[in-house]
């Protein structure tokens, strides 16, 4: 995804920078056919394919946004019309004329490097062309001259090539470490530091999940640790919440990988049960019971319960995918659960089991 957008963003640039290849070819050609060079014929069949070409792309460019050009064929077009062009002047003249050749050269160079310097490919393919037809009309006797003009803008071209690759790749490996860092805060922003479990925020995410692929039965517990203000208030908070953290470990070890469970609250979790049948949800939820009471984390205020700590547990089914129902339902029952004397489970009023 953020590949794609990365290559969408480089081909916007090298469209840009074809657009303004088109513009200054448009211009040159229409230079050209108002002042030319030498009293030789104005218009030439290339010159005015340039210009028709150069201006029409610039249309259809502007019109179709989304729709992209072949840039390195655009550019192959350019320079063998060019290379046409001057072929065909460089013929008319009487005598042959150094200084028409280098200049023609010295302006498709110049064009070539000042549209494409990122660009090497369409740099070679819109001058290629131009180069090879001023060598072979030159007959090689003015070649370091020539050479001279070529081997400037192409080292130069290539320096920068260089330079902008690196730094392309720089921002590259910036742009996915960023990425990877927006992911580690995403990942960090749905789970609760203390406990490690999931917050509400990372619930929602995981129930949409689970929701959206359908199918089975799910069941909702709330827990919530008996007197554990009373804990806090004798023991101290820090004690409270290694408490929370021992108590929590052992909620995801009696459950099973698929199911989700949430730091809900301050001393309330909730476990949503995954594709279960009622009878198996209930045995899970005396596992949790039965593990948190098995930590025999001394708690002698936990009054009439016991001596260490305990949940109340209250269970209910999600139907309809109506969470809201289904934990108001948990709610009630778990409100039921505190007040039969804590360290129990209660199922919601509509759960049947048989
Ligand atoms: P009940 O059996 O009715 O649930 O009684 P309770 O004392 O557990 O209920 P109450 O809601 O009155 O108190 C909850 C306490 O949980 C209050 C607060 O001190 C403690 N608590 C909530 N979050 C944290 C936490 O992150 N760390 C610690 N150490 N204590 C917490
Ligand atoms: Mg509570
Ligand atoms: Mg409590």
């Amino acid at each position: 995804m953020t590949a794609t957008n990365w290559r969408a963003l480089l081909k916007g640039k090298h469209q840009l920078s074809l657009r303004l290849f088109l513009l200054l070819n448009s211009f040159s050609a229409g230079f050209s056919m108002l002042s030319p060079a030498t009293n030789t014929q104005h218009l030439t069949v290339p010159i005015i394919l340039v210009l028709v070409l150069s201006l029409s792309c610039l249309v259809w460019q502007f019109v179709n946004k989304t729709k992209l050009i072949n840039i390195n064929l655009i550019s192959l077009i350019f320079g063998l019309l060019w290379a046409w062009h001057i072929y065909i002047k460089a013929t008319a003249m009487p005598n042959e004329d150094l200084s028409f050749l280098i200049i023609a050269l010295l302006a498709i160079l110049f064009i070539g490097s000042i549209s494409f310097i990122n660009n090497i490919q369409a740099f070679i393919a819109s001058c290629l062309p131009v180069t090879l037809i001023v060598f072979w009309l030159d007959h090689g006797a003015n070649w370091p001259r020539l050479l001279y003009s070529i081997i400037l803008p192409g080292v130069g071209i290539t320096i920068q090539h260089i330079i902008h690759q690196r730094h392309e790749n720089f921002t590259r490996r910036l742009m996915d470490k960023l990425l990877e860092e927006k992911e580690t805060l995403n990942d960090l922003s749905m789970l609760d530091p203390l406990t490690g479990l999931y917050n509400r925020r990372g619930f929602r995410n995981r129930l949409d999940t689970i929701l959206s692929l359908g199918s089975g039965q799910h069941y909702v517990l709330l827990l919530d640790i008996d007197h554990f203000k009373a804990y806090n208030d004798n023991y101290g908070h820090s004690m409270g919440d290694q408490a929370l953290t021992h108590v929590s470990a052992a909620i995801r070890d009696a459950v099973r990988s698929r199911d989700v469970v949430t730091r809900y609250g301050g001393e309330e979790f909730m476990v949503l049960l995954t594709d279960i049948d009622a009878e198996r949800a209930l045995l899970t939820a005396e596992r949790i019971r039965q593990r948190v009471y098995d930590l025999e984390i001394p708690h002698l205020f936990n009054e009439d319960v016991a001596t260490n700590v305990t949940v109340s547990i209250g269970m209910a089914a999600l139907e309809q995918h109506d969470i809201d129902e289904a934990l108001r339902q948990a709610d009630a029952a778990l409100y039921r659960a505190k007040r039969q004397g804590r360290n129990s489970i209660l199922t919601s009023d509509s759960l049947l089991i048989t």
